[in-house]
């Protein structure tokens, strides 16, 4: 008995560029295996050229790692309440508390699904009300769709609270002609399996300022202070990327771009295919947003149908993924304090991600229509 099976398409795998190898051996060769070294140095420059707008970047071993350090830079500390976008992956929020600190979830706007910056506006006000003036904000450009950057830095500028930019999914997105990442006080970039780009794990502070970023590398290399011996004056982390893994990364910068070619033709074969189902939408980039379309979402009328377009792609060997669900609708966030209107748990519950590696092929992606089509009929 023969039994087929179908080909796995996952939601966003790895993707090698072809480099990556070579400079992985370099580390190999000249025996740079130790975190630290020149791929580490090269990762970086790539970095700070491609972002731009004056930008430093401290490489490290995580997006996560990399918001803790950004939000202790920012003086974060016990006690302290800091705002953080409520539709995005639980990374965002979980530093937060690392620091004896707590988040206050802020709900989304409908036209790029992240902080509103009108509840941002309202939430300030109430926290001051009651005299807590939050310190720190994370703002997310989700799904690579930039958050609305003008008014959420006017509001923070306005009120002399600092953000931290997490630009996890969004490296090579923009707004307004400057790149993700660019923006914050402390930007975040995560090179995890799924994202953009990968370095299997890894992160990078992003900063405006080289004594930021030093400060940012003494921290996440155990805080030693310059002695001959080890000596110690602050709590230091292990958080550095190690220099093989920057070799990863130094390999696939150099692909970057046509990755986000490559995720941008997915939202675009979609678009094209399953926009003339009245049960499908799609989110448009608002005027001067360019989104890097690391995932592609779509909108359903409803939970069942949703679920019917996931479970048909499942039975097929197809990951597809609800939208993140939001922080305050979280078990382990239940106490904490959230302003919401409702947008965010209407996504969670309307939304799909559907398959969006760049190594998708047509004959893939015309399969996935395939199925969603046959379904809604
Ligand atoms: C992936 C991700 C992170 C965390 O990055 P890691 O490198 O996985 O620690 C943070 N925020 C968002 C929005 C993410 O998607």
């Amino acid at each position: 008995m023969e039994t087929t099976v179908l080909k796995k398409i996952w939601l966003s795998p790895p993707h090698m560029g072809g480099n990556e190898e070579a400079y992985v051996k370099e580390a190999f060769d000249s025996n740079w295996i130790a975190p630290l070294g020149p791929n580490v140095q090269g990762f970086e420059k790539s970095i700070e050229d491609f972002v731009g707008n004056k930008t430093y970047a401290a490489c490290l071993s995580s997006g996560t790692g990399a918001i803790h350090l950004g939000l202790e830079l920012l003086g974060v500390g016990q006690g302290d309440e800091v705002i953080c976008q409520s539709f995005t992956f639980a990374a965002s929020a979980n530093p937060i508390t690392y620091l004896g600190a707590s988040p206050v979830f802020v709900d989304s706007e409908e036209e790029t699904w992240n902080i509103s910056p009108v509840l941002l506006g309202e939430a300030i006000k109430d926290r001051l009300a009651k005299g807590k003036k939050p310190k720190a904000i994370v703002a997310v450009h989700l799904y690579g769709m930039p958050y609305k950057v003008d008014e959420v830095h006017a509001i923070a500028k306005n009120y002399d609270i600092p953000v931290i930019e997490d630009s996890a999914e969004a490296l090579g997105s923009s707004y307004r002609g400057f790149n993700c990442g660019s923006f914050g006080d402390i930007g975040i970039l995560s090179f995890n399996g799924n994202k953009i780009i990968t370095t299997s794990g890894g992160g990078a502070l992003l900063c405006k300022d080289q004594n930021i970023k030093e400060k940012a590398v003494f921290l996440a290399t155990q805080a030693r202070d310059n002695a001959p011996h080890y000596q110690h004056s602050e709590i230091g982390y292990n958080y550095r990327m190690s220099n093989v893994l920057a070799g990863i990364g130094r390999g696939q910068m150099e692909v970057l771009r046509d990755r986000v070619e490559s995720r941008r033709r997915n939202f675009q074969y979609y678009k094209d295919h399953l926009s003339n189902l009245s049960d499908i939408t799609f989110v448009n980039e608002p005027k001067g947003s360019y989104s890097n379309r690391w995932l592609t979402c779509v909108l359903t009328p409803s939970f069942e149908v949703r679920e019917k377009i996931r479970t048909a792609l499942d039975n097929e060997n197809i990951e597809s993924r609800p939208l993140w669900k939001p922080m305050h609708t979280q078990p382990v966030f239940k106490n904490s304090v959230s302003y919401v209107n409702g947008v965010s748990e209407g996504l969670f519950e309307r939304g799909l991600c559907l398959p969006s590696g760049s190594s998708l092929e047509v004959d893939d992606l015309e399969r996935i229509c395939k199925i969603i089509k046959n379904e809604l009929k």
